[in-house]
């Protein structure tokens, strides 16, 4: 009896601790419930993102299409896998490491789907295909052979709050709760089993990046999100993690906020001057999300500087040079153009 309550202790604290702290296991399949998947993208040396599918009676459905490269290498292991067509490619929003793949989705004869304010940020943004003028794809294929080998494919079928796939035996729900990481963050929820796919309204690890984003937005957001109360939750970048994900991806931006907040009645000079006392007043409670390496994918002083122009539309006087650096390190890597 003891031994077996014993058991029962070990077996549920490795759980625990499977959750809390998952080994990062880059490149690897996960299978989350049968016939469910995920795969953390090598965010760090190729730029890619979290990849999920999900293995239906007829066909497959892709979660985020990622880089060119990372589509092929994802691909591959899909039909590794099964034989079943890929036949949908859900991008959780507009940005190339989310979308640039579907070229890649679509010549294997899968749709590329969003929420329809994904295509509207793409005409916005990828003035290239929409406008004449070069734009972010074009900026990202000067620094990425993937992205130059192949072509930009925006979402044809779209979606504004719920679109269902449902075979009797699986279901996934693409959902929509308003902006946040973008203005149109689509989450993909498996109600069965409870998991929750959030694309990069929700990240497990220090890669938030708030260039088209609305931080007073996310937080109402990811408030919404939560009421699905999910037991796993497929962040966008950094590992599989519960629902304690959400909760703490929220907390950050309220914290954050509340730091800028204290202090927007100063100068651009000044404030820009705060930088590190509010980056060590959060570091404590938020190390996930604040790098501490000396070359962050996201500075923390631009996730300052976007709050700080939210509330009071002023800007920083100067990039700092350790700030250039990290942007030329985040293109470099071709992680979210601006
Ligand atoms: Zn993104």
């Amino acid at each position: 009896m003891r031994r077996i309550a014993l058991l029962v202790l070990i077996t549920g604290a490795l759980v625990a601790t499977w959750f809390q702290q998952p080994a990062t296991q880059v490149n690897t399949v996960r299978e989350l419930a049968p016939g469910v998947f995920f795969h953390e993208g090598d965010l760090r040396g190729s730029g890619h993102c979290n990849t999920g599918w999900v293995i239906f009676d007829d066909y497959v459905l892709v979660l985020d299409a990622n880089f060119p490269s990372g589509a092929q290498m994802v691909l591959a292991k899909i039909k590794a896998q099964t034989n079943k067509p890929v036949r949908f490619a859900f991008d959780t929003h507009h940005h190339g490491d989310h979308a640039y793949g579907n070229q890649i989705w679509a010549d294997n004869g899968a749709v590329p789907v969003a929420h329809e304010n994904v295509l509207a940020e793409m005409q916005k943004y990828e003035t290239g295909l929409f406008g004449g003028k070069p734009g972010r794809w074009e900026a990202e294929a000067k620094s990425r052979e993937d992205v130059r080998a192949s072509k930009l494919k925006p979402p044809s079928l779209l979606y504004r709050d719920l679109m269902i796939f449902d075979d009797g035996k699986r279901r996934v729900e693409l959902r929509y709760f308003g902006v946040a990481h973008t203005r149109g963050d689509g989450f993909a929820w498996l109600p069965k089993e409870r998991i929750l796919f959030t694309g990069d309204a929700a990240v497990n690890g220090p890669f938030n990046f708030l260039g088209d984003a609305d931080s007073a937005a996310w937080v109402e957001t990811l408030t919404a999100a939560q009421t699905l109360a999910p037991s796993v939750v497929a962040p966008g970048h950094g590992p599989l993690g519960d629902g304690r994900v959400l909760a703490a991806q929220r907390q950050f931006f309220v914290d954050l906020r509340a730091e800028v907040g204290k202090r927007k009645g100063l100068p651009p000079d000044r404030m820009q001057a705060e930088v590190p006392a509010i980056r060590t007043a959060l570091l404590e409670r938020h190390a996930t999300y604040i790098d501490p390496g000396p070359a962050p994918i996201i500075g923390f002083e631009s996730q300052v500087a976007t709050v700080y122009r939210e509330m009071t539309g002023q800007e920083f006087p100067k990039k700092a040079s350790q700030e250039a650096a990290r942007i030329t390190h985040q293109q470099h890597h071709g992680i979210e153009p601006r």
